[in-house]
């Protein structure tokens, strides 16, 4: 699953090619990954989805992202959330490609080509909002601060409020928004903190090293692209090439690479984590 580095890329490679682009025509292919919402006298409505309601005719002004979400701003205050999924990819063509197999969404961009929603899986998706306030307010209500913006105060005080471990309180997108189970391991090892830790009983100066070490994971991971295990590709079709830097995740059973000893491996919160016994005591 793209978490927040793989985001970002999408956000840093998408925008040169379409802000400042106006959408000539919006093509929604699969309507049942597209949701749309409007204003009501009671508050905001699911209403059918159209072309109009997504972006046709705006004039892209902005690409914002907050965790692992995209946003796109037309100049007219129009907004429509992506979120990638699985195995979602938000892409740039200079044509569409001949083969549309799980594109699920276009826009053609005049001049400067088309922006594709494309996902196999289809556990991603888009959402239109008359307003970025109104995306903000309904979808990303629940999301924890950013992770590349957390600072150690925050995260000290969303820990001590779970006596959850450590690791299904860091992916849990309510307490930080943005990493998953690749970042999480990494930072995890980083820090020297056992994933099964009670999240409340990791102590300050821990979590103020652990909160360092999540901002420098995640801008190596910016720096490579991000990681592509299968399908992640940025806006440009590129692959991450992060993976060859794990120090833990897909690494359980191999030696790790500060003390030699076999990683570990169990599933926590329903995903498999691994971990060094002897750099991350218990
Ligand atoms: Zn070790």
């Amino acid at each position: 699953m793209p978490e927040l580095p793989e985001v970002e890329t999408v956000r840093r490679t998408l925008a040169p090619h379409v802000i400042g682009a106006t959408v000539a025509r919006t093509r929604l292919v699969r309507r049942d990954v597209c949701e749309s919402w409007t204003c009501s006298p009671k508050g905001l409505r699911r209403s059918g989805a159209t072309a109009v309601g997504f972006l046709e005719g705006a004039h892209i002004a902005a690409i914002h992202r907050h965790g692992k979400h995209l946003a796109i701003i037309a100049e007219d205050g129009r907004a429509l959330g992506v979120h990638l999924g699985m195995t979602g990819s938000l892409g740039w063509a200079s044509s569409l490609p001949a083969v549309l197999k799980h594109v699920h969404a276009w826009w053609e961009l005049g001049d400067a080509g088309f922006m594709y929603f494309e996902d196999a899986r289809r556990f991603g998706g888009l959402q239109s909002y008359p307003s970025f306030a109104d995306l903000k307010q309904h979808r990303w209500r629940e999301l924890g601060t950013d992770a590349m913006s957390v600072n150690a105060g925050e995260l000290f005080e969303g820990l001590q409020a779970t006596r959850r471990s450590i690791k299904a309180a860091l992916l849990d997108q309510g307490v930080l928004a943005g990493l998953g189970n690749i970042y999480v391991d990494e930072s995890l090892f980083a820090a020297g903190i056992h994933p099964l830790r009670a999240a409340c009983e990791v102590p300050c100066d821990r979590v103020v090293r652990l909160t360092k070490v999540i901002l420098e994971v995640l801008n190596s991971a910016l720096a490579k692209g991000g990681s592509t295990l299968r399908d992640y590709r940025d806006a440009d079709g590129k692959r991450g090439t992060f993976q060859s830097l794990h120090a833990v995740y897909g690494r359980a059973g191999q030696a790790c690479i500060r003390c030699g000893s076999p990683l570990q491996s169990q599933r926590i919160s329903q995903r498999m984590s691994v971990w060094c016994p002897t750099c991350q005591p218990i």
